[in-house]
């Protein structure tokens, strides 16, 4: 994992409840990680329609639903035990293994 993507406290198939927006209060599983940009984008949220257009041959013109990306400051990764998004830390276990754990109860995010 890169650096930057550490940062972020986020990975991909992490559960995440969104904390502003339209779409405040869902919870989904992170899709794609944009390091550069600072965004995710998360399985049926934000959903964009995209048109596009007939190539005359094999492809039909019309409406595609697609993800839109969203900053991660609107993200929260979920706790099992708290039931919704919460502010994470990070903590070293007795092996070495270093996992976030839920500020609120210390429940152990990442399977191990
Ligand atoms: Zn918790």
């Amino acid at each position: 994992m890169s650096v930057v993507a550490k940062k972020f406290n986020l990975k991909k198939d992490d559960i995440v409840q969104v904390i502003t927006g339209k779409e405040k209060g869902k919870k989904g599983k992170i899709l794609a990680l944009f390091p550069e940009s600072s965004r995710v984008t998360i399985e049926k949220l934000n959903m964009l329609k995209k048109h596009t257009k007939s190539d005359g041959k094999s492809r039909q013109g019309g409406i595609v639903e697609m993800e839109g990306s969203m900053h991660i400051s609107n993200v929260l990764i979920v706790c099992d035990k708290c039931g919704k998004g919460v502010r994470i830390k990070r903590k070293k276990l007795e092996d070495g293994k270093c996992v976030r754990v839920c500020r609120n109860c210390e429940e152990v995010i990442d399977r191990v």
